[in-house]
Order: structure tokens, then C-alpha cells, then sequence
């Protein structure tokens, strides 16, 4: 028996020693024995560098409670335990990844721990890097598409542009050229002069409108942007900026319609961002609806919340393109919109205005068969001795510049 017994066990030491996985003893918490393998992993010279250590000084300060924990169970309840991973430091410094598991055997006669370990590092990096590489090309994606948008801004922006500035001067010319011919009297050389200055007046409109989103742009991209937040009627400064733009439609055959379901609700907006974010929504409802079609705009009070609805009938927004537009420099294909003028930061200035309210906007819309954009507004009240009325303060001039890029007579 003892025969038997003895060549078992040098079978057992043969099979430990040689294993590729590390397997070390622990008694008291301490080491006592370790096969190559563990020595290796453990970045000690032989066995002796490691006997007597304390096992739970290799493991990384925030796992050592859970490896101490799962080491007093194990005795005390002479069980195995499951799979885990840590993270240890090895006696050569170097920050390596274990996955271990653990049992409890009699070593010697007393109550021990057995632990089988194995290196997982280089899978654990390769895992890591190749998340890295799929964020990296998330990244990389991310920057391309913005890159693009950005390509796409400078050319619409350069045309947004060139246009008026072209305009102007051929005005300016045709006026040099007319005055030339008769320096005292405008009216017998043919120069509708007003005609010529209405024309550039409209183009300094659409110049002055492009450097006003350019710079809110910035403004609300750098935080300066803030909210004079008073207590108002929301619905009289809705229908009153509904209906002062009310000569395009009527320019251009719409039937403008305003509709709400409550007469008053007075609650903090700010007034300038309200009518800025309606008069960009109008804007762009009469820029892409023909003639016979309809722009309905609603009021719903729903006590907490009030909703603002821009509904047209106009071209309509393809389905993929309803996210696009409300980023920076979205736009729908220049085919697509029949090449109206823009560059495509109106609705996203209109996002972030919305949005500094606490409110949200969504869009409903069908190609061919129109669009609905609905503001969500929540309603608050803000300290103050009163209430505001509905100033018009510059109204007529926020209108020629928001609509500068509409032909009206
Ligand atoms: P811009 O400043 O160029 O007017 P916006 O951000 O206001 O740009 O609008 C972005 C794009 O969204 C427009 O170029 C147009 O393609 C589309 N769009 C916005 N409103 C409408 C609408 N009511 N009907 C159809 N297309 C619209």
C-alpha cells in the first residue's frame, strides 16, 4: 500500500509541477506551497521567494476585500469556489490579470487552500484592444460624418454667400451705370430705383441673417447664450408672430391658419427666443409649401406642458433625413429642396433654444405630403411682481431678415 501510495503520490507532484497552469497552496493565508508555473506567474526565481507571503498583498488594493472574503468562506465552509477574476502585482512589478479557482483540501494535515491560476492577460488585452479598435472606428466614423457636414457648410455657406453679395453689386452697377447716363433725373433714364433698393435691401437682410445664426451659433455653443425668462401670455406671442408674416403667405397663395384651444396661458419664456424659433419654423413651412397649400399653427394647453404645432402641407422631410436637420449643418439634399437657399443651422439653433426652455421638439413628416413640427414647452412660473405684455419690439425687422430669403412683392 505504502508502495502504491508513494509512487501515486511522485505521479501527483510530476503532474503539479509540470502542469501549464499555475497551482499554488495556501494555509493561514499564506503560501506554502507553489508549482513553476505559480513561481512564473508570480514573477518570483523559485518556490522560497513566495512560502510564507501573504497572499492577498499581491491582489490590487480595491479586489482585496472580495479575495479575502471568498478565502474565509472557503474554509469555513470546506467548499470549492467558483471562477473570478483579479487583478494582482507581481513581485517584479508587472500588473497582470488572474483568473483563479479555488478549493479546500487537508495539505499536511491542516485546513488549506488549493488554487489553480491562469494568466489571462494577453486575452484580457487583446479584449481590450479590440473594443479600442471598434471605438476608434466609431470615432473615426463620427469624425468623417462630421467632417462631411462641415465640407457641405463651407459650400453652402460660400453660396449663401455669394448669392446676395452678387446680387448687390449687379444692382449697384445697373444703378452706377443709369445715374451715369443722367446725373439730375433718375425717373427719365428708366431706374426704378426703389425696385433696386428693395433688392438690396432684402440681400443685406439674408447677409445679416446668416452672421446672426453664425454668431447665436457660437453663442450657444460657448454658454453665453441665456434666457430672459419673464412671465407672458404664450399665446397671443404665438398667434401675434403668426399672423405679422402673414403677407408671404398671402404673396405666395398659403393659407395661413391659426388655431389654439385656450385664450390665455401665461407662463416664463423668453420672448426674443420664442418668436426667434417660431419665425424660423414659418420660414421654413412657406419656403417648402406651394401655392394652394396650408400652414396651420395650434396651441394645446395640456395644464403642465404647452404644445406649439407648425404644421405645413409643403414638399414633406424624407424619413431619414428628420434627424439630420435638426444637427448642425443638416440639410436635405439641395435637389431634394429644389435648391432653396440655407445652410442648414436654422432648426438646430432652434433645438437648443427649445431645449434651454426645458422643452423638446419632434417632427412628423411624410415626403410629398408635408410637415409638423411640434415644440413641447413645459410650463413655469417665475417669480416677478408682473406680468409681461407682448412687446413688438423690432418685429418687423426679425421678419425681414428671418424671411430675407422669400420673395415677396
Ligand atoms: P436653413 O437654415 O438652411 O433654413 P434649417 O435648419 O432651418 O436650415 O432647415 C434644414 C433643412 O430642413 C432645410 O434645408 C430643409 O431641407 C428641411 N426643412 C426644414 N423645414 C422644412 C419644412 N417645413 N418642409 C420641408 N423641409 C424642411
Amino acid at each position: 500500500m505504502q508502495d502504491l501510495f508513494d509512487e501515486n503520490e511522485k505521479y501527483y507532484e510530476f503532474i503539479v509541477d509540470n502542469c501549464s497552469d499555475g497551482i499554488v497552496i495556501i494555509q493561514k493565508g499564506k503560501f506554502v506551497f507553489a508549482n513553476k508555473a505559480a513561481i512564473k506567474i508570480f514573477g518570483a526565481e523559485k518556490e522560497n521567494d513566495l512560502i510564507g507571503r501573504n497572499a492577498i498583498d499581491f491582489v490590487i488594493d480595491n479586489e482585496k476585500e472580495k479575495a479575502l472574503k471568498r478565502m474565509k468562506e472557503l474554509i469555513k465552509n470546506k467548499a470549492n469556489i467558483p471562477l473570478a477574476e483579479y487583478k494582482i502585482i507581481t513581485l517584479d512589478n508587472r500588473h497582470i490579470y488572474l483568473e483563479v479557482v479555488s478549493s479546500f483540501i487537508i495539505y499536511r494535515g491542516k485546513p488549506s487552500q488549493i488554487t489553480i491560476l491562469k494568466d489571462i492577460t494577453s486575452s484580457k488585452r487583446i479584449n481590450e484592444l479590440e473594443k479600442d479598435i471598434v471605438e476608434n472606428k466609431r470615432q473615426i466614423e463620427e469624425i468623417q460624418y462630421f467632417n462631411n457636414l462641415l465640407k457641405e457648410f463651407f459650400t453652402n455657406i460660400s453660396h449663401e454667400l455669394k448669392t446676395p453679395l452678387n446680387v448687390l453689386l449687379g444692382a449697384i452697377q445697373v444703378m452706377e451705370r443709369k445715374i451715369k447716363c443722367n446725373v439730375n433725373d433718375y425717373c427719365s433714364c428708366g431706374l426704378d430705383a426703389d425696385n433696386y433698393l428693395k433688392i438690396m435691401k432684402q440681400n443685406c437682410y439674408r447677409l445679416l441673417r446668416l452672421v446672426n445664426n453664425l454668431l447665436d451659433l457660437t453663442k450657444i455653443d460657448t454658454g453665453y447664450s441665456k434666457l430672459n425668462l419673464k412671465n407672458c401670455n404664450i399665446v397671443s406671442i404665438v398667434e401675434d408672430i403668426t399672423l405679422s408674416i402673414s403677407k408671404y403667405t398671402e404673396n405666395k397663395g398659403i393659407n395661413l391658419v391659426f388655431d389654439t384651444d385656450i385664450e390665455e396661458k401665461y407662463m416664463a419664456v423668453d420672448v426674443d427666443k420664442i418668436e426667434r424659433i417660431m419665425l424660423n419654423l414659418l420660414s421654413n413651412a412657406v419656403k417648402f409649401t406651394d401655392e394652394g397649400g396650408e400652414i396651420l399653427v395650434s396651441i394645446k394647453d395640456l395644464d403642465d406642458n404647452v404644445l406649439i404645432s407648425v404644421k405645413d402641407t409643403g414638399i414633406g422631410i424624407p424619413y431619414d433625413k428628420q434627424q439630420v436637420i435638426f444637427e448642425r449643418f443638416g440639410q436635405v439634399e439641395r435637389t431634394l429642396t429644389r435648391n432653396k437657399e440655407g445652410c442648414g443651422i436654422g432648426l438646430s439653433i432652434v433645438k437648443s433654444l427649445v431645449n434651454m426652455h426645458g422643452g423638446n421638439i419632434t417632427l412628423n413628416s411624410k415626403e410629398g405630403e408635408g410637415s409638423e413640427f411640434i415644440i413641447t414647452l413645459p410650463v413655469k412660473i417665475i417669480k416677478e411682481e408682473k406680468v409681461v405684455e407682448n412687446r413688438c419690439e423690432n418685429k418687423v425687422e426679425k421678419i425681414n431678415i428671418e424671411f430675407s430669403d422669400i420673395y415677396c412683392d
